[in-house]
């Protein structure tokens, strides 16, 4: 069996074919220097939570190469012959260049971030490797620097500014939508631009991006709207795609924009030919249709499953409903299934209601704010998507609300739920239960 990406997908599929064939031949090819890095944990190694990058890597490639998979760091696959069943594979640092036969293949090659059409922006290098984090923090901590830009304000961008902004650096996050965290509703992303401004960030939004300068070959300045604004830093957070040529040139489908695969991340025409995470589409649960969702936690079981199902077994990937949680300054953030927004564009019809309510019983000490927002269906009452924020709480609430939206629940139903209540950890209607009450009473008005 060949991998291709030495990642969550590619080494989770490496690590599983593994333990259910003791004798199977495995090489797996990663064209960076680190095998089953989290890149999740980026924002936080930057932001001085822990030192040693060493920390983001949970398996190396030596401890692979100790059970038994033949990994081969710094080389990359050029190109896929699925006749021949051969790659061709470059090895980065001779520069020499190879075939290798597989039987099986697993394509987990990732995404790559894209660079927005401004000048200089194809200079700044992408912080999405434990390497490029270590360049990019060994440089900010060696010349003591300032000031910081970062470009887009998803939740990578958000991350990334709030570890700047911790560093003590004067950081300006910029976005060219008029809300920031657009995986959000605007009315409830407005909560995460108030906690990232008033941990000193500067909010430019609806911003057009002229330039950015370099000096030396390094970032001085982000020219905005006619502003110059000091940049010693720049992150680029802009968006991903999911890396697809190589399978594109060797005759994969795509669909989405990402590698086409069944339910059993098969892909469709070539037997023994697997692919998973980023690289590929998953089946939206909600939206009925296949989606690039670029997430740890699909990458991980999709490249189990390929490797389940490449060594015999039979395991099909449930599909995705979206759901992802982040902090950011004050507040845990977290949304799953689909926001009234992505109901608009898909052209379903939603109701929708917003509740604001405490993290803790009222006279509890250490109570705040939390944000609920859900979206249903008309009619049926379905759950199809929920929003949170909040200083507390979030991560336990919206996997409730993840549970509800996977298995069709009606908010009529959920407004009883019996969810565990103390004083500690919620008022005794827990936020959910207010919302489920006011969709439900939406609902009817509807
Ligand atoms: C800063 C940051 C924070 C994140 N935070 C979260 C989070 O909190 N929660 C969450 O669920 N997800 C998060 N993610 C997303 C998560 O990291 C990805 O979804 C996950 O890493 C995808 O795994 P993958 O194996 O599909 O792809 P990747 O991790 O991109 O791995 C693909 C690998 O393939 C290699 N490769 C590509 N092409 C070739 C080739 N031709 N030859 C050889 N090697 C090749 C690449 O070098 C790469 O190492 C975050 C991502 C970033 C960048």
């Amino acid at each position: 069996m060949a991998v291709i990406g030495g990642d969550a997908a590619g080494m989770s599929a490496a690590a599983t074919a593994r333990r259910r064939d003791s004798d199977l031949e495995i090489v797996a090819f990663e064209r960076g220097p680190y095998t089953s890095y989290s890149a999740c944990g980026i924002p936080y190694y930057i932001g001085g939570a822990f030192d040693d990058s060493d920390r983001l890597i949970s398996r190396s490639p030596d401890e692979f190469r100790s059970s038994g998979v033949d990994v081969h760091t710094r080389h990359e696959v050029t190109a896929i012959d699925l006749d021949q069943r051969e790659l061709t594979v470059r090895d980065l640092d001779t520069r020499s260049e190879r075939t290798e036969g597989f039987d099986t293949l697993v394509y987990a090659t990732g995404a790559e971030a894209v660079a927005p059409p401004i000048p200089g922006a194809d200079m700044v290098e992408p912080v999405r490797t434990v390497d490029a984090a270590e360049r990019f923090r060994n440089t900010m901590l060696r010349r003591d620097d300032t000031c910081a830009v970062v470009i887009g304000s998803g939740y990578i961008g958000m991350e990334m500014a709030e570890a700047l902004v911790g560093r003590g650096l004067s950081v300006t996050l910029i976005d060219r939508l008029d809300q920031v965290f657009p995986s959000l509703d605007a009315d409830m992303a407005g909560h995460v631009q108030d906690a990232a401004e008033s941990d000193g960030i500067r909010v430019l939004l609806s911003a057009e991006i002229e330039e950015i300068r370099h000096e030396g070959g390094r970032p001085r300045a982000v020219l905005v709207d006619g502003e110059e604004i000091p940049a010693q830093h720049v992150v680029l957070a802009t968006g991903v795609r999911p890396l697809t040529k190589l399978a594109e040139e060797a005759g994969l489908e795509l669909v989405a924009g990402a590698v086409r695969t069944d339910d059993h991340q098969r892909c469709p025409g070539f037997d023994g030919v697997y692919a998973a995470g980023d690289c590929v589409a998953s089946w939206h649960r909600v939206l009925k249709e296949p989606a690039n969702i670029q997430l740890g936690t699909h990458a991980n079981k999709q490249g189990r499953i390929a490797g389940a199902n490449a060594t015999g077994a039979d395991i099909a990937f449930p599909g995705v409903i979206g759901t992802a949680i982040s902090r950011i300054c004050r507040y845990e953030v977290a949304r799953t299934g689909i926001s009234e927004r992505e109901a608009a564009d898909a052209g379903i019809e939603v109701v929708a209601a917003e509740v604001k309510s405490t993290t803790r019983a009222g006279y509890y000490p250490g109570t705040g704010p939390i944000w609920v927002k859900l979206v249903a269906e008309p009619g049926s009452g379905r759950l199809l998507g929920g929003q949170i924020v909040g200083v507390e709480g979030a991560a336990k609430r919206i996997d409730v609300l993840a549970t509800c939206v996977w298995t069709g629940m009606a908010v009529s139903e959920m407004e009883l739920l019996d969810l565990a209540y103390a004083p500690p950890f919620s008022g005794v209607y827990d936020p959910l239960l207010v919302a489920a009450r006011e969709t439900a009473k939406a609902l009817a008005g509807a």
